[in-house]
């Protein structure tokens, strides 16, 4: 049964649909959204629009970005021989969080799982292998400890390894489950630090 009218009805039940919005959660920004000057709606609404629209993937790294190359890949004073591989654009803000980390990153959007079909050709591991071509010194793979992650790990080091391209794996300072993004800056760097070659 319908408590609320037709607008706010509708506007719950799209919020619902976000990950992490339960219906209490969805009811509370909908009535919170409904109290707002109609200016910051309107603000809000033209920002999910036009992030929407204009948000691509990085040509270079296939991070998100709303130019052609992202500011990391734009950026000529990184070291772009040295390559990081993540599997979420969260993922790299976390190690961009640290301020230490000099090289550019690789977003592969996922992981392969095959529980779940996800497969090598749904990630963006071509886009990878393409990069390698041009001149990169250290392949980084700094997916997370997770089945999935590992499996990933492996997949990219036995496709790399005819390459002949340096391949590491960063430390078990990250806990095995463990997302990288909630994951504070000094284990992530003691884990980056203690990388293995593979
Ligand atoms: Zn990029």
């Amino acid at each position: 049964m319908d408590y609320f009218s037709g607008h706010i009805q509708e506007l719950i039940e799209q919020l619902a649909t976000l990950p992490g919005i339960g219906s209490k959660t969805a009811q509370r920004l909908a009535f919170h959204i409904i109290s707002m000057p109609k200016e910051k709606v309107e603000k809000l609404s033209k920002t999910l629009t036009e992030t929407r629209q204009n948000v691509r993937y990085c040509k270079e790294c296939q991070t998100l970005t709303d130019t052609e190359l992202c500011p990391i890949c734009g950026n000529p004073k990184r070291d772009h021989s040295t390559i990081m591989v993540v599997e979420t654009p969260r993922d790299l803000a976390a190690y961009e969080r640290t301020g230490k980390y000099e090289g550019v990153y690789h977003v592969l959007h996922g992981a392969i799982s095959p529980m779940l079909g996800i497969g090598a050709d749904d990630i963006r591991l071509k886009e990878l292998m393409t990069r390698l071509s041009g001149d990169v010194k250290e392949v980084i793979i700094a997916t997370n400890s997770t089945l999935e992650g590992e499996t990933t790990a492996m997949y990219i080091s036995r496709l790399i390894r005819p390459v002949g391209i340096k391949t590491t794996r960063i430390a078990n300072g990250v806990p095995v489950g463990g997302d990288l993004e909630n994951i504070d800056e000094v284990t992530l760097l003691r884990a980056l630090e203690g990388r293995t070659v593979l």
